[in-house]
């Protein structure tokens, strides 16, 4: 970064200290991951300064040679990876290729079916304020208060009741397995078009240890910078019946020219999954959140749905006498990063609500395993347990960066 260094000491200065950060803690947060060296060479790369609107072979600038030979890589590698029909690569985040999805498939004002968002579900599966909830009739499915988990009858009947247009499965923080085929006969039994959002699990899809969507459902969309481990963007599959929708809402209908140094960093992390390590990689996620809940619940945890399915999981902190926000606030302290999450049926306002929310994607690409999950438990514990207990804070903060200086972060050297 010696250019950077040069130009601008701010900036550099600020990325330096960030690198710290990055190295010297325990990142919890489920949907942040660290990307490979290769991703972030791509990504800092010269093809940010080309223009290529259009899809390959159907652009409307000159030059677009090499942009087409890394963009029909980037389709390929995704549609091997996940089995898919059809794939868009061109999405810039997950929340631009949610509104393409819509813009493709639905007329404003129709009725859509989503998880509510203070059971799990995104601001772009019809939050009242966002542009899903304005422009669409979303109603929203919950989850059931008592065991955490997604009730399929009320689905059922609520699907039979509104009637949707389409019916959205997948969410942001939801602990548990989600039954595709039953989402999948809810919506053949009303007519209405599937659309799955794996942006949280697509690593752990692709990795083989969770059920993937794809076969079943019309629509699947993901962001790539979750546990699939990749550079932030998104991608769109589907079923060839409904490619040229899409590939339309997404160019020209809601973006201009796409991000090909990101596109660039997509076929490399989904090359990176189609290699037999990255199914050690969605195991180990998985096993070490299992551990995790484990021993969380024997230090008295209380989380939703008594465990995981997944990389994440979901504490209500009341009988700890804390509240989400103050978890967060202190656990930054010792260098443990997660975020404050509302739960089920909650009772307090979403800026200072009764949960957190944590996982074990990044931990685990650093190589962290289960010892490792042993101690994260103990400090979670101690520090939840003892919020104003400075010398404990201290006494913990040198701990977790002992721990974390032994696994190295991709692209950090210390
Ligand atoms: C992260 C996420 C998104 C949005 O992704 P951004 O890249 O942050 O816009 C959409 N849906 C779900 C379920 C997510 O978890």
């Amino acid at each position: 970064m010696s250019a950077i260094q040069k130009s601008d000491p701010q900036i550099y200065e600020a990325i330096e200290r960030e690198k710290r950060r990055q190295a010297e803690g325990i990142e919890l947060i489920p949907s942040e991951n660290y990307t490979s060296e290769a991703v972030m060479e791509a990504c800092g790369s010269i093809l940010t300064n080309k223009y290529s609107e259009g899809y390959p072979g159907k652009r409307y600038y000159g030059g677009q040679e090499n942009i087409d030979h890394i963009e029909t890589l980037a389709i390929e590698r995704a549609k091997e990876l996940f089995g898919a029909e059809h794939v868009n690569v061109q999405p810039y985040s997950g929340s631009p290729a949610n509104t393409a999805i819509y813009f493709a498939l639905l007329e404003f004002g129709d009725t859509v079916m989503g998880l509510k968002l203070e059971h799990g579900g995104h601001i772009t599966h019809g939050l009242p304020i966002a542009f899903s909830g304005k422009a669409y009739n979303f109603v929203q499915y919950g989850v059931d208060i008592e065991t955490g988990r997604i009730n399929m009858e009320e689905v059922r009947k609520m699907a039979h009741e509104h009637k949707p247009k389409m019916i959205v499965a997948g969410f942001t923080a939801y602990p548990r397995d989600i039954d595709w085929k039953e989402f999948k006969a809810i919506a053949d039994e009303v007519g209405a078009i599937t659309m799955a959002d794996i942006s949280h699990t697509a690593g752990l899809i692709a990795g083989g240890v969770l059920e993937s969507p794809v076969p079943y459902f019309d629509v699947v969309m993901s962001t790539t910078h979750k546990t699939l481990r990749g550079p932030r963007g998104a991608m769109i599959m589907c079923k060839e019946k409904f490619a040229k929708a899409i590939d339309r809402a997404v160019f020209p209908g809601l973006q201009g020219g796409p991000h090909e140094h990101a596109i660039a960093g997509k076929a490399i992390a989904f090359k990176e999954a189609l290699q037999p390590s990255f199914k050690e990689y969605g195991a180990q996620v998985k096993k070490n959140a299992a551990y995790l809940a484990e021993k969380l619940m024997e230090r008295d945890f209380k989380l939703i749905s008594d465990g995981t399915d997944t990389h994440l999981l979901l504490a209500d902190l009341t009988n700890k006498g804390v509240t989400g926000k103050q978890a967060q606030h202190v656990l930054d302290e010792v260098g443990i990063t997660l975020n404050k999450n509302t739960i089920p049926g909650e009772t307090r306002s979403p800026m200072d609500p009764s949960g957190i929310r944590f996982g074990t994607p990044a931990i685990t690409t650093r190589g962290m395993k289960e010892p490792e999950m042993d101690r994260i438990a103990d400090w979670m514990d101690r520090v939840i347990s003892n919020i104003d207990d400075e010398a404990l804070h201290a006494q913990i903060k040198e701990e977790v960066k002992e721990m974390c200086l032994k696994f190295p972060v991709p692209g950090i050297k210390v």
